[in-house]
């Protein structure tokens, strides 16, 4: 049996009761000719914008398919692009897509593992909308990047859209357009979390500003600070309120800035004195877990290390033993002697991917009840079979290009990002 089948044959499917949303048990192309939403799973505070990609129908003989005949039909295709193609899979996918992918990994190291393959002039993302924009913004001109369900955004993502941080942009320029500046620093420096449109990638690069991932969030604000008096942090307030409160930033100078409002619902006294405005964004995965979670998993898991998210709500965070990236909490399960238990606070596939890697050890989801990224379920086995048997037959679907101006200042701003050093 190869490792494929293997992995396949382990699944577990999603049961009506345990799940968030009893859609999660059926296709996602259920979802792909309605309105703009984010599909099953998601949170009621998630409004997808009108201009959402839409996915639309794809052919009937995809819908259909058995696993076994999308599984051969993959591999098939996979055997036939060879070298020109390299697969990517986030560790939030689904595993009947994990199977096929040639990489795993967070956004950033998916983006950079693709430059090492020179020869693939295919990437399949089989992630989320910003993430391939940035693996188109990171290759070649020659290099498509594709992602097999247009609909797979993120609705963190999406919460910080290129209007609204700008009116918020010039609001701040405005407030503090007589501030002293002996200093040297700036007012404002813009930080963006790496899950943010191309755009916003743009407009901080524009700004003298610089992108952050869940990993080196601390070492961006500090570049931050040795730049600016304050910071812009969007969109996930979450991380950054995090990452600010770690460093010793007071919470009373971290106001949130909502784009509803007038003054993001702030006042001028508190925006002078703020050192990192965040933004009203929020990962609704992360920010399902809860500290009586916890609570829970102490009293029936004696011992337990909590290991959560940054993108968790800060009373979690703190609760737990330890909070990181995806990167460091798989690296910490791999590394805790045999016999460890651990309570993750992180999106569900990715929990019981590393559960199932790591048998020596009790690995949980402190949710117990199974609510995956209800945008990376928009992709199934069926998209990646369509996708690629369409590249056999020389034709690209769902390509993702980034305008050449917006990728080179998203581009500045992600090699901002890569100089910075602790
Ligand atoms: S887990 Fe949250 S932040 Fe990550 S892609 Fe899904 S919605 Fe976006």
């Amino acid at each position: 049996m190869s490792s494929i089948q293997a992995t396949l044959q382990t699944l577990k499917l999603v049961s009506p009761e345990a799940s968030c949303n009893t859609d999660l048990t059926k296709g996602p192309w259920l979802f792909d000719t309605g309105e703009a939403d984010y599909g099953p799973g998601s949170s009621q505070d998630d409004v997808a914008p009108a201009d959402t990609p839409r996915q639309g129908e794809i052919p009937a003989e995809y819908r259909e398919a058995s696993d076994a005949e999308l599984t051969a039909r993959i591999l098939a295709a996979k055997e036939t692009l060879g070298d020109s193609l390299v697969v990517l899979g986030h560790h939030y996918q689904r595993d009947e897509v994990v199977a096929f992918a040639d990489f795993v990994g967070d956004s950033f190291q998916l983006a950079n593992a693709a430059l090492t393959r020179e020869q693939a002039r295919y990437i399949v993302f089989c992630g989320v909308h910003f993430m391939a924009e940035t693996a188109d913004i990171l290759s070649t001109q020659e290099q498509a990047v594709i992602l097999p369900n247009l609909a797979a955004g993120c609705s963190m993502a999406d919460m910080a859209d290129e209007s609204s941080v700008e009116e918020c942009w010039e609001q701040l320029m405005d407030l503090y357009a007589h501030e002293d500046s002996s200093d040297g620093l700036a007012a404002v420096i813009p930080v963006t979390y790496m899950n943010s449109s191309a755009a916003l990638k743009a407009f901080v690069g524009k700004h003298g500003g610089i992108v952050c991932t869940s990993s080196n969030a601390a070492t961006v604000l500090e570049w931050a600070f040795e730049r600016g008096r304050r910071v812009l942090f969007f969109p996930d307030q979450h991380l950054g309120r995090n990452t600010a409160k770690a460093m010793g930033i007071p919470l009373e100078r971290m106001p949130m800035w909502n784009p509803r409002k007038p003054l993001g619902g702030s006042d001028e006294a508190t925006l002078h004195d703020a050192k990192v405005i965040l933004w009203h964004g929020f990962c609704s995965v992360h920010k399902r877990f809860t500290v009586a979670q916890i609570e829970r998993a102490r009293v029936e898991h004696p011992g337990v290390q909590i290991l959560a998210h940054p993108e968790c709500p800060m009373p979690v965070v703190d609760a737990a033993d330890a909070a990181g990236s995806t990167d460091y909490i798989q690296k910490a399960v791999a590394a805790a002697p045999a016999g460890s238990v651990f309570g993750i606070a992180t999106e569900i596939n990715m929990v019981n991917r590393l559960a199932a890697e790591h048998p020596e050890h009790t690995v949980f989801c402190l949710d117990p009840v199974i609510c995956p990224c209800s945008t990376m379920y928009r992709i199934h086995p069926g998209y990646l079979a369509w996708v690629l048997e369409s590249l056999v037959d020389g034709v690209v679907l769902n390509r993702i290009e980034v305008p050449a101006e917006v990728a080179a200042d998203a581009k500045v701003a992600l090699e901002r990002m890569l100089a910075a050093r602790p």
